[in-house]
């Protein structure tokens, strides 16, 4: 067993850090004062291909497999959190979606445009009803038209809704058939009308990387954008959201050996009485604490990536990355903010951001309650953790 990343790999992380420092950081700096979306970055990063590894040279990609993903998502995140979201909106759940259910046409009209970030992308499944249980609480109907749908209903917390050109959104074609009537729709809220997404002031989050409630009145849907058949919509989302756990958790784990770092750096340069505060033992305690769990996130994430390279069926190794992620982050920013004291209120330190950035992605894909129940039900035999997992219609990439 070979726990080395590829030089390949490290290369590429090498990269991917540097332009985090020379494009993403001061983006982002001037994003949040301006409270204006990086559109430029994002194209920046995109044309450098941070966000097409995962899809072969046909699309724009790079064809570096899974693995890949998982490192690209850690560093960004751990360099510049608010990128992190395009890690799912350019790089996974919105372009790997459409490339693994699209038609030809619509693969070649919208992916390599959304991993070169030349057009945003959104995933809209959660409802106001609740996003732990898209299926049972999801409203919103597409009816069809002609050669159209036209969809009504309403969205909630849906990221990059008010910038994206395009996205997959869910409805349901046949509202009597709970999950079975779910069709997913390749959405561009640009080119049609019917289309609103206000954006949700969130504690503690970017104000340039925003997520929004969107309303459809009516809203249009070629019928050449629908992807898949009618009624396959339920399993087109549950395979998005397993390769979104990908991301995801490692985005956790970024997060996670952030607040180490950032920790580590003041323990060794915060002064109390004769010596630093990391030669308290207290302290000592937590940073050890925080180390472990670092790396035993680390190791559940590389060993997603691994399976899902492989060409293996993820859904069990998803589920505890996911989980254990949280929990390794959610540790890592309460003892960071222990370590920090009062500084950690401070706007100058990133604690508090870190700590923003958690607890948005404890619940994205799934709230860890909810991978708990996955994984217990899993070890129990009560439900296999594979079974909504659909082979892509694609293939493998990579
Ligand atoms: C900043 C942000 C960005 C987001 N971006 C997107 C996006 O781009 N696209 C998108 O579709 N969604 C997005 N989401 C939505 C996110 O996926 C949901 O918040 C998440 O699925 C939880 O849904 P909920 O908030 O409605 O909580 P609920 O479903 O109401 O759950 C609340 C709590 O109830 C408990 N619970 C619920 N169900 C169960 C269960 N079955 N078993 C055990 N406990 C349970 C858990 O403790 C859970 O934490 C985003 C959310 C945020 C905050």
């Amino acid at each position: 067993m070979d726990f080395n990343l590829s030089p390949d790999l490290i290369q590429m992380r090498d990269t991917v850090e540097k332009l985090m420092r020379d494009v993403a950081q001061p983006a982002a700096k001037v994003a949040e004062r301006e409270e204006r979306f990086p559109r430029e970055a994002v194209a920046k990063l995109g044309a450098e291909g941070v966000f097409g590894t995962a899809f072969p040279e046909s699309v724009g990609g790079s064809g570096l497999g899974f693995q890949s993903v998982s490192v690209i998502s850690e560093t960004v995140s751990r360099l510049e959190p608010g990128f992190g979201y395009c890690m799912n909106l350019q790089g996974m759940t919105c372009p790997l979606t459409i490339f693994n259910w699209g038609t030809d046409d619509q693969v070649r009209r919208f992916v390599p445009d959304l991993i070169a970030g030349k057009k945003i992308g959104m995933f809209a499944l959660t409802e106001p009803g609740g996003g732990s249980d898209p299926a049972g609480n999801m409203k919103t109907t597409a009816r069809k038209q002609g050669d159209r749908y036209l969809l009504n209903g309403s969205k909630m917390f849906i990221t990059f809704s008010d910038e994206a050109d395009a996205g997959v959104l869910f409805a349901k074609t046949d509202p009597a058939a709970g999950h079975r009537g779910i069709t997913a729709f390749i959405v561009e809220p640009k080119r049609f009308k019917g289309y609103r997404a206000d954006p949700v002031r969130m504690s503690g989050l970017s104000r340039a990387f925003r997520s929004c409630a969107v309303f459809l009145d009516d809203f249009e849907v070629p019928e050449e954008n629908r992807l898949g058949n009618e009624g396959e919509g339920f399993k087109i989302a549950m395979t998005a959201l397993e390769y979104g756990r990908l991301t995801v958790s490692a985005r956790l784990l970024g997060l996670a050996q952030a607040c180490l770092d950032a920790a580590s750096d003041y323990a060794r340069t915060r002064m109390i009485r004769s010596g630093p505060i990391g030669g308290t033992q207290s302290v000592q305690h937590l940073i050890a604490d925080m180390t472990v769990n670092v790396e035993a996130a680390r190791l559940l994430v590389r060993r997603l990536g691994w399976t899902m390279d492989k060409g293996d069926p993820a859904g069990r190794e998803a589920a505890q990355a996911k989980y254990f992620a949280s929990i390794a982050a959610r540790h890592a920013a309460d003892a960071a903010s222990e370590i920090f004291g009062g500084y950690a209120l401070a706007d100058e330190y990133p604690v508090r951001k870190f700590s923003g950035y958690i607890d948005m992605l404890n619940m994205g894909e799934g709230a860890p309650a909810v991978q708990r129940t996955l994984i217990a039900e899993d070890t129990l035999g009560f439900k296999d953790a594979n079974r909504h997992v659909t082979p892509p219609r694609r293939g493998s990439v990579g």
